[in-house]
Order: C-alpha cells, then sequence, then structure tokens
C-alpha cells in the first residue's frame, strides 16, 4: 500500500541529506508545513520543487521529522512488521537466539531503521522504549506486530517510555505491560543468568551493550584481582568469576545496584566468597584505595555527556577518572575503560585516556580498542549512532 500523509515542505537545497538516507530533517530545513500537523503525526516529506522524499514521524524540538521510509510506504500494521522481522533475522543470524543465550537488543532506533525505537528481549519478554512521541502513539501496534515474530520469541511486552519522551510532549507514558504479562525475570547471557528489573531498573533494566566486552574481561580474569567500577547489575563481576578471577570487588554509588550485583553473583555462584560489593562514589573509593590492590580494573561509567554542550566537563571526568586508575592499578594490570556518551568521539576518548595515562608517567599499551556490539547496529548513513568506546589497555 502506498500513502502520503501531511506534508513538511523543505527549503530549497535542503534535501541533500535525506536524499543520502540520513534520517533526521531539522527544523531549520523547514519551509511549509501542514498546521494541522501535531506532535507525533505521520507527515510526507517534500523537496522545494514538490518531489516526495519520504515519510516519517513528526516531533517538536531540533529534529522536526525521524523518517521511517525514503518512499511512500506506508507506515502501518505491516510496515512494522517488516521492520521487525528484519531485525529479527540480523540478531538470528548474529548467534543471539540460542539455548544459553535470551537477551539482546532486537531494535537500536536508526541503526535497525526505526528512529525512536528500542526493544531489548529478555527470554519471552520484550521491553518497548519509545524515544519520540510517533513511537509512543504507534505503540499498541508495535506491540501486536512483536507477537507476530517466528517461534513466539515475544510473547509479553513491557512498555517503558516514563524517562525516554520528551517531558514537553506532556504525553505522561505509564510503564506497563501492554501485551501479556509478567512471567520471569530472569535472563540468561552467554550461560550466566541474571535477574532484569524492568520495572524499576535503568535503561531497560540491563544493559546488554556490554556482552560481549564483559566475555573479553572473562578471557583476562584468571588468577586476577579484579575492581569493577559502576558496577551496575554486576556483568562484569560475574563473567569475571566464571573466568577465574581470585577477587572480584564491586563498586556502585547506588544501594539498589549493589543489592542487584549481590543476587546475580548468588544466582549464578552461590556462597562464592571472592566477591565483595560496595555502595560507594567511584572517586572516594579509587582516592582511599590503595597502590597494587587490583590486577583488572573495569571503569564503565554513565554518560558524563549526555548533550554537546557538556563535553569539555566530561573530557576532564573521563580523564581523572581514569588517572586515578592509571596511578593505582598493578603492575602488568588491565584496564578497561569506556565511555558510552554519544557527544564525546572515539578520538576525544582516547585523548582524554592518553593525557591520564601520561599524567601517572606508566607504559600503557592499548591492547583492544572496543565498541558497540553488532545487535547495536550503526546505520550508515547515520554515523551518530556509534556511542559505545572502549579501550583495554595494559599498565607495566
Ligand atoms: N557496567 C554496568 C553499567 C554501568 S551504568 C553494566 O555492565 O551493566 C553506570 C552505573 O554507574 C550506574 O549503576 C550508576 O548507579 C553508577 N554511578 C553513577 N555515578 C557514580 C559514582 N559517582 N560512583 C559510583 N557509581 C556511580
Amino acid at each position: 500500500m502506498t500513502t502520503t500523509y501531511k506534508p513538511v515542505t523543505l527549503h530549497r537545497g535542503k534535501e541533500e541529506s535525506l536524499k543520502r538516507f540520513h534520517p533526521w530533517v531539522f527544523s531549520g530545513a523547514i519551509a511549509n508545513a501542514d498546521p494541522s500537523i501535531e506532535e507525533g503525526d505521520l507527515v510526507s516529506v517534500y523537496t522545494s520543487t514538490g518531489t516526495l522524499l519520504g515519510n516519517g514521524h513528526s516531533q517538536v524540538g531540533s529534529i522536526a521529522v525521524r523518517m521511517l521510509t525514503f518512499d511512500d510506504t506506508a507506515i502501518d500494521e505491516a510496515f512494522y512488521r517488516q521492520r521487525l522481522l528484519d531485525a529479527f533475522k540480523v540478531r538470528q543470524s548474529l548467534g543471539l537466539l540460542r539455548d544459553d543465550n535470551n537477551a539482546f537488543r532486537l531494535v537500536h532506533g536508526e541503526g535497525d531503521f526505526l528512529p525512536g525505537l528500542v526493544v531489548d528481549i529478555y527470554g519471552h519478554t520484550a521491553v518497548l522504549q519509545a524515544h519520540s512521541p510517533g513511537m509512543h502513539f504507534a505503540r499498541h501496534t508495535i506491540a501486536h506486530a512483536l507477537t507476530q515474530l517466528p517461534g513466539s520469541l515475544v510473547q509479553n511486552v513491557y512498555y517503558k517510555s516514563e524517562t525516554t519522551l520528551p517531558y514537553k510532549a506532556h504525553l505522561d507514558p505509564v510503564n506497563e505491560y501492554i501485551v501479556g504479562d509478567f512471567d520471569t525475570d530472569v535472563a540468561m547471557e552467554n550461560g550466566l543468568l541474571f535477574h532484569v528489573d524492568w520495572l524499576k531498573g535503568q535503561k531497560t533494566g540491563f544493559f546488554v551493550d556490554q556482552r560481549e566486552n564483559r566475555k573479553l574481561v572473562e578471557r583476562y580474569a584468571a588468577g586476577r584481582r579484579v575492581l569493577n567500577m559502576f558496577c551496575y547489575t554486576g556483568g562484569f563481576s560475574f563473567y569475571a568469576l566464571r573466568g577465574g578471577a581470585v577477587a572480584v570487588d564491586s563498586v556502585d554509588s547506588s544501594a539498589k545496584a549493589v543489592s542487584l550485583t549481590n543476587a546475580n553473583v548468588e544466582l549464578n555462584f552461590p556462597g562464592d566468597t571472592r566477591h565483595r560489593a560496595f555502595a560507594e562514589d567511584a572517586f572516594k573509593y579509587l582516592d582511599a584505595m590503595q597502590v597494587g590492590t587490583y590486577d583488572l580494573i573495569v571503569l564503565d561509567p554513565p554518560a558524563f555527556a549526555k548533550h554537546k554542550s557538556a563535553l569539555r566537563n566530561a573530557l576532564v571526568g573521563y580523564r581523572r577518572l581514569n588517572a586515578r586508575a592509571f596511578e593505582k592499578i598493578a603492575p602488568g594490570g588491565i584496564l578497561f575503560t569506556f565511555s558510552c556518551s554519544q557527544a564525546v568521539n572515539k578520538e576525544q576518548f582516547r585523548l582524554a585516556v592518553f593525557s591520564a595515562a601520561a599524567q601517572s608517567g606508566r607504559r600503557v599499551r592499548i591492547l583492544h580498542q572496543l565498541t558497540q556490539p553488532a545487535d547495536h547496529p550503526i546505520n550508515i548513513y547515520h554515523p551518530e549512532g556509534e556511542y559505545l568506546k572502549g579501550l583495554v589497555l595494559y599498565v607495566e
């Protein structure tokens, strides 16, 4: 079916990025918009000479339209079903649906050609997050389309957008099951179990984006004393335990995160005395820590820069944090250091870490350069989708 929606016409020459399939229309590019358009409406975008560029969701703000198609395809349930099936096939070809793995990201916004939508899968539950009003209005259609995926993969859909929608849109989303109900909150990643608190936890309840990087920590853990700083639900800790670490300390400023970590360690390694968890501020902990206490340190802080305006302070933050680790890690130690700030690029992050290393005066080698896993794909026309950066460093 082909359909056109309320029209939006661009200024002359402003169609170039759309012709290269970049999915955002900035408000400054718009010459004319149908006055009846409301936030979240489906719109058709035209060049100044009246050629249709595609259809998308309208939004109030600097990004005025998020493009869903670059032709006249209708945005209906069949559309969502097809895009979800495409996303599913990618995850299937990545080998993420296995007996020992049932947690992964099914939809990563622009990376899956569905700007404004995130879907994480935990067993038979999909946690659906709308980042745009358009996706909020489409939530029931999307939820129904999710249940049509092969193998009855999705049986429950939990909608969780209380904190992800622009508050100015006054949509007052309620976090709730929109299909099915609670079945289990235990999911599995690479054979390790964890509770997912999608009701109250951060993001969709677990950071699925560190799966591959946790596996790498497992490889380096044997015989090492490990510090997992900013542990949240303890992902890096239980991989380190499986990898044969002699001791693992998990630290997070949130007491809730510490109890989640303890529960997850208990789920996999009941009664294991190698693990301890502390609710403490990272900087306080690192300052008080003796030199040489740990041979492997993971630093996975929250995004220091949520916006470009916070970039300078964020870079100072990364430098200060990493400097502490370089000063204190045992000789021959391995440092896993990350940034999930989209506003900080790979080079800027590397420079911050480089400055921290130089400040410590130690010899440091880069062993690995890490990124987000393949179930968080980057749309080649939307480089802004790259956000997770990591370095694995050998510190003499
Ligand atoms: N590494 C985790 C994800 C980390 S999310 C994983 O693999 O799942 C970032 C965490 O940092 C959150 O749990 C948050 O509570 C914690 N945090 C934020 N500020 C902190 C601080 N100043 N000191 C210690 N932890 C902090």
